[in-house]
């Protein structure tokens, strides 16, 4: 009953050459750059050369709203792009790069588990082809650079006390959060405080998952927003003359990375930005390419479907213009019955005995959350299809309770035991998942473009969340006001708030209703083409835990990789 770890099943398995997944894709060799043996780079010149190839149906995988310790939708995301090949379709997963920090904190590696993997593991969840650390030494030449501006007091004029350009690390390192630099005698710099962010939050991760092209990403870079002038006016990366070599280091972190499942099935694995103040999923130009590759190109989208599917619907397709055709929603016993309230799930510690005992009854008193979420689909037109991501020791009659409150719900739904069965055990969930996409899709965003920013923040609200209003902080009502008159109403938003609830409290289980969300602050991340609004306490550098995954992680006498999981 019991699996190899998912270190030892990706070991095993047999790699094929990248060059006939690619051809499976239509991407011939000449557009491949191979980094290893594992990934190759795909030259952007595929977007225009398959342009002219049938269009796949595009599917988002979101899930319920989690516990701590995630549901599952990487590996159900890998495991239905394997099954689709069992049904005898072609379909591409594209999926975010994992980030280092939490693979050595708490995570341990997000390419997928059991036998619905990205491989190899080692490479997905490491440094890959280097793109996170091109995004991390961008970012901070452009942070030399604001410092470097200052210390020479050049035009147009920073006030010091405006620079909201921090520094990034891919590491969990809780110490760099608040920091002083330019310490010393006057030769050092200007002496101010600022902090290091991880690199998943980034603007320049927020924007390189939102270019739709290579010159649309330096565009964005120029546009970015270090701090303003002494009168208010905004400084630009373009004003410091930073854009051009950001996107220079960049120039090949903007092409996807090309990797496969378990089962030789092609994976487009690209950028990586955080879900909560940003958005969450994998790349525009890995999509661009992806929707001329095959008959289905499946993308997952980080946190619950108030969260990652709202963003995927409401900035990602409007930035690429490209229009889904179905979502899948991860759900799990587990997650279920947390939402009745009735149990508490710890990070890193085993479900308490009463939660793994079975019992229906459990499942259905968390049955609310699973309702909104299928309506949040829904409301943007979308068809959801409910997967019912198996673990062991789950029993038949709690998989019967979700399929009850699915389909009473009214949405197709299976069950899904990819991970321990690989592509094979995901077939009646892909099967799913190609008949929801062929139904005619009347995709619509929640708001249109022209919408007043606090008409935006309400629609989500109000519809997605299902609170009953909005309440802003004095600071947070200036700052929106100030960036509709600084001509960005116009950019859609994405809200910061936690991932543990629908609501912005993280204690409020299944569906709250009657809450009103609070907004502390208002952001604007005008490069990668948002406002975002932070509710509640958001971390943008994670810390690591008394006995984080790292201390797992070491090299064995054969020179392997042991302790990633
Ligand atoms: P998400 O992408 O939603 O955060 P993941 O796919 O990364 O979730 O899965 C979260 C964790 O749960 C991973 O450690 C994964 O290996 C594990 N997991 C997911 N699905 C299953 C399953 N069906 N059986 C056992 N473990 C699973
Ligand atoms: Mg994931």
């Amino acid at each position: 009953m019991s699996m190899p770890s998912n270190l030892a099943i990706a070991r095993d398995a047999v790699l094929r050459p990248l060059t006939d997944v690619a051809a499976d894709m239509g991407i011939g060799p000449h557009l491949l750059e191979p980094y290893g043996r594992g990934a190759a780079k795909i030259d952007l010149a595929a977007i225009d050369e398959l342009a002219d190839r049938p269009k796949a149906k595009y599917v988002v995988v979101s899930a319920i709203t989690p516990t701590p310790l995630g549901e599952g939708k990487t590996t159900t995301t890998v495991g239905i792009g394997q099954a689709m090949a069992h049904l005898g379709h072609r379909a591409t997963v594209a999926i975010r790069q994992p980030s280092m920090g939490p693979t050595f904190g708490i995570k341990g590696g997000a390419a997928g588990g059991g036998y619905s993997q990205v491989v190899p593991m080692e490479q997905i969840n490491l440094h890959l082809t280097g793109d996170m650390h091109a995004v991390t030494a961008a970012h901070n030449q452009l942070s030399a650079m604001v410092d470097s501006h200052l210390h020479f007091g050049a035009e147009p004029v920073l006030d010091p006390r405006s620079v909201t350009w921090r520094r990034v690390i891919d590491v969990n390192d809780r110490a760099l959060r608040n920091i002083v630099i330019g310490l010393g005698s006057r030769a050092d710099g200007v002496v101010r405080e600022t902090g290091f962010d991880i690199t998943a939050a980034s603007e320049v991760m927020a924007l390189l998952a939102l270019a739709d092209s290579l010159p649309d990403m330096r565009a964005r870079l120029g546009r970015i927003v270090v701090g303003s002038t002494p009168d208010g006016e905004p400084v630009t990366a373009e004003d410091l003359r930073a854009a051009g070599a950001m996107t220079v280091i960049l120039k090949q972190a903007i092409k996807p990375n090309l990797m496969q499942t378990l089962e030789g099935t092609p994976v487009l694995v690209h950028a990586g930005p955080f879900g909560n103040i940003a958005t969450g999923n994998s790349s525009v130009v890995a999509d661009r390419i992806g929707i001329h590759s095959g008959e289905f190109l499946l993308t997952e989208a980080g946190f619950g479907a108030d969260m990652g599917a709202e963003r995927f619907f409401n900035i990602k397709c409007r930035a690429s213009g490209l229009t889904p055709d179905a979502a899948v929603i991860v759900a799990t016993v587990r997650a279920l019955k947390a939402h009745s309230g009735r149990f508490t799930v710890v990070a890193g510690k085993p479900l308490p005995p009463e939660m793994v005992a079975e019992n229906p009854d459990d499942v259905h008193a968390g049955a609310a959350n699973l309702v909104k979420q299928i309506e949040n689909i829904r409301v943007h037109g979308v068809s959801p299809v409910v997967a019912i991501n198996a673990f062991p020791g789950d029993h038949a009659s709690e998989h019967d309770a979700i399929r009850q409150i699915a389909e009473a719900a009214g949405a197709r739904v299976a069950v899904s035991t990819h991970v321990a069965d690989g592509g094979k055990g995901g077939v009646e969930l892909a099967a799913m998942v190609a008949e929801a996409a062929h139904e005619p899709s009347s995709f619509q965003m929640l708001y249109p473009d022209e919408a007043s920013l606090r008409d935006k923040v309400s629609a989500i609200a109000t519809q997605v969340y299902g609170a009953s209003g909005v309440e802003y902080a004095p600071a947070a009502a200036r700052q929106l006001d100030r960036f509709t008159e600084l001509g960005l109403g116009h950019l859609p938003v994405c809200i910061a708030k936690t991932h543990l609830s629908i609501s912005s409290d993280p204690s409020l289980l299944g569906a709250p209703t009657g809450w009103t969300l609070p907004v502390r602050e208002v952001r604007a991340s005008v490069g990668a083409g948002f406002i975002y609004l932070i509710c509640g306490e958001m971390r943008t550098m994670p810390g690591l835990g008394r006995n984080p995954a790292a201390m797992q992680v070491d090299i064995d006498a054969d020179g392997e990789v042991v302790g990633l999981y």
